[in-house]
């Protein structure tokens, strides 16, 4: 069993969501993960079809696909012990569509929200830390890639969200009334893995 399994704030919901059929398997199972590829839902927290059973329902009777797309998602409206939720939705090991050419070396990750408008809660951050350390102890994928980043989807506002910053263990960042002191003011130096709207929410 790997490690982002054992996570205590993992749901398994395999083969419990609405599906068609199976998604086929990835020619060299998990090996063939290189990015693990940050989505969000796209559907604001309020809205009330912000929910696995819905994206599901959407994915599979609207679109035609074998299951929900995402692999793993992250539920910022169900958090225990101030952590939110993940939902191991489609096994890893299968080839699911969220990422277009990409599917087959892509593990889809998901953030319900629409983070356009809507904030990053910090049981979402620790959640987003948790399943990231998992993973790479997991050895499984490489890199981190915005589904923006990926070949083909520059268009796309998706994750929009600041997953390189969140991974860095910075709540202190994020949420001021945890904030050291900062040691230069109001400078920032571009390191690498920096997008264009990750440094503009900087400030924000
Ligand atoms: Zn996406």
């Amino acid at each position: 069993m790997y490690a982002f399994q054992k996570l205590p704030q993992l749901v398994d919901k395999r083969g419990e969501l609405v599906h068609k059929g199976e998604y086929a398997k990835r020619k060299n199972g998990v090996n063939s993960i290189t990015t693990r590829v940050w989505h969000h839902s796209l559907t604001k927290l309020s809205a009330g079809g912000s929910k696995i059973e819905s994206f599901a329902d959407f994915h599979v009777r609207t679109n035609g696909w074998p299951g929900i797309a995402y692999h793993l998602i992250i539920d910022p409206k169900h958090v225990v012990d101030g952590k939110a939720t993940i939902y191991y939705c489609v096994d890893i090991s299968k080839k699911s569509y969220h990422v277009g050419n990409s599917n087959s070396i892509g593990l889809g990750i998901c953030v319900i929200g629409d983070y356009r408008v809507d904030k990053l809660s910090e049981a979402t951050i620790r959640s987003i830390i948790d399943l990231h350390k998992a993973l790479i102890a997991d050895g499984i994928g490489k890199y981190d890639k915005a589904h923006s980043e990926m070949p083909g989807y520059s268009w796309k506002a998706c994750c929009v969200f600041d997953y390189n910053k969140a991974f860095k263990d910075v709540l202190s960042d994020m949420f001021p009334e945890a904030k050291q002191p900062d040691p230069v003011p109001g400078l920032y130096t571009i390191q690498e893995g920096d997008t264009f709207w990750s440094i503009a929410l900087k400030d924000g």
